[in-house]
């Protein structure tokens, strides 16, 4: 049986040779990098983002830009190092300017966040954002309880995963930080109760 680094990086290898995705061509149009996921292979926590922006697909590196600089500064507050979580996004190619990913573009690009759960088996499962907060919760069979991100931010819902109990927690995307300063405050509150519940 490989490593779960080899795993991790087998489905890079593929999510490259995705000619047939609808971002395809795009990201050969935009000299643009798929962005696969980065950090620790056997990390307790995966943060899930939506898709790379633009500073993500020029560098192959998930949220290294303004979200990513929220996202670094929140993890600081509760002294989470970045190295020891992983961190990857529903869609691995950037949508053109930056707009939603579509419904066929999530299901086509689901199967390799599915392999990387799997794989790096972490214990907690933070959603950043709608997107991946909906698509996170309707495989875990939590469908029923989703509500808009606004009341569902910071909640800790227990689910089942292949490899034993997670707990799964939606968070507000990063991005909306840098929009609007008062919901860092909200953020940093969700922090605190990811960072507890790391440690169970
Ligand atoms: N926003 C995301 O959802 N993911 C990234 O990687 C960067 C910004």
């Amino acid at each position: 049986m490989s490593s779960s680094l080899e795993r991790l990086e087998k489905i890079g290898k593929e999510v490259t040779l995705l000619t047939f995705s609808p971002l395809y061509q795009y990201r050969l149009d935009s000299r643009s990098l798929p962005v696969i996921g980065e950090g620790n292979s056997e990390a307790k926590i995966l943060f899930i983002g939506e898709a790379p922006g633009k500073n993500e697909a020029q560098t192959g590196k998930p949220f290294c830009g303004r979200s990513g600089k929220v996202l670094d500064d929140l993890l600081q507050s509760v002294n989470i190092k970045r190295e020891d979580v992983y961190v990857t996004n529903v869609v691995k190619d950037r949508p053109p300017g930056n707009r939603d990913p579509l419904p066929s573009e999530i299901e086509m690009y689901a199967p390799f966040l599915d392999r990387q759960i799997d794989i790096i088996k972490p214990r907690v499962i933070a959603t950043l954002g709608r997107f991946s907060m909906t698509y996170i919760m309707k495989k875990f069979g939590l469908e029923t309880a989703i509500q808009p991100i606004g009341s569902l931010h910071g909640k800790v819902f227990e689910a089942e995963a292949l490899y034993g109990a997670i707990f799964i927690i939606p968070l507000y995307h990063p991005a909306v930080a840098v929009y609007n300063s008062h919901r860092i405050d909200e953020l940093k509150n969700d922090f605190k109760i990811l960072a507890e519940y790391a440690k169970k």
